[in-house]
């Protein structure tokens, strides 16, 4: 039961093809668990081929008034669109890793070769485009992510387990926003080790001496 979805500024950037390829990866793997956003993902798909159509019709009748340009610039958006797959994925129910995950970091969550960023939490890169950083990250059951807070926008998927902060309980599907205005500290549940893809613009904030020194080094 998913109860944290993403946002329309979200799903709108991802179906115009604006995003970076991280947050394409963070979006696509969120709508292969959830219906409710791959609905509303589909809506917003259908309102920007209107808006093509349109921009096509207006630059191919002989009067047409589109401002100059226009019509470029639509083109040349959709030629730099999202470089992950957009055909219609189905949802994957019992795999760990959703299908967009897996064509990034390979279909077995155990040849994952994860690193250690000290207290248990280990990480593994995903290798994306510049402006965005992509990570898989593993917190053991109970264990918890330095307190921190963000320069800019962070999204946090939850593929297993659950885990909770400041601001709410999230558990597999849940995708947490977290931007400037978020301080928080997520602690993986007792019970089951917990595994997410973050994805951020921007290095997070930390407020203890320990993880501000190694940041550079983990690129977090
Ligand atoms: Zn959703
Ligand atoms: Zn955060």
């Amino acid at each position: 039961m998913i109860t944290h979805h993403l946002s329309d500024t979200l799903l709108m950037a991802y179906s115009a093809g604006t995003l970076p390829e991280a947050f394409n990866l963070a979006v696509a793997t969120h709508i292969a668990l959830c219906d409710e956003c791959r609905a509303r993902l589909a809506s917003f798909d259908a309102v920007g081929g209107a808006v093509l159509d349109r921009a096509l019709e207006g630059a191919a009748g002989s009067s047409a008034r589109m401002e100059s340009g226009a019509l470029a610039a639509t083109l040349a958006r959709i030629k730099t669109g999202a470089p992950v797959a957009r055909s219609p994925q189905r949802p994957v129910q019992n795999a760990l890793l959703p299908a967009p995950l897996c064509e990034y970091v390979g279909p077995d969550v155990d040849k994952i070769r994860w690193r250690a960023l000290g207290g248990g939490v280990r990480q593994m890169l995903i290798p994306t485009s510049e402006h965005a950083t992509a990570r898989l990250l593993y917190i053991p059951a109970g264990a918890a992510v330095p307190d921190h807070g963000h320069r800019g926008l962070e999204l946090t998927l939850v593929l297993q387990g659950a885990f909770s902060d400041e601001e709410a309980r999230f558990g597999r599907g849940d995708v947490e926003i977290a931007d400037e205005a978020t301080q928080h500290q997520p602690v993986a549940e007792p019970g089951e080790d917990c595994i997410c893809l973050a994805v951020t613009d921007a290095p997070l904030k930390f407020r203890a001496l320990l993880p501000r020194l190694a940041q550079p080094f983990f690129r977090i």
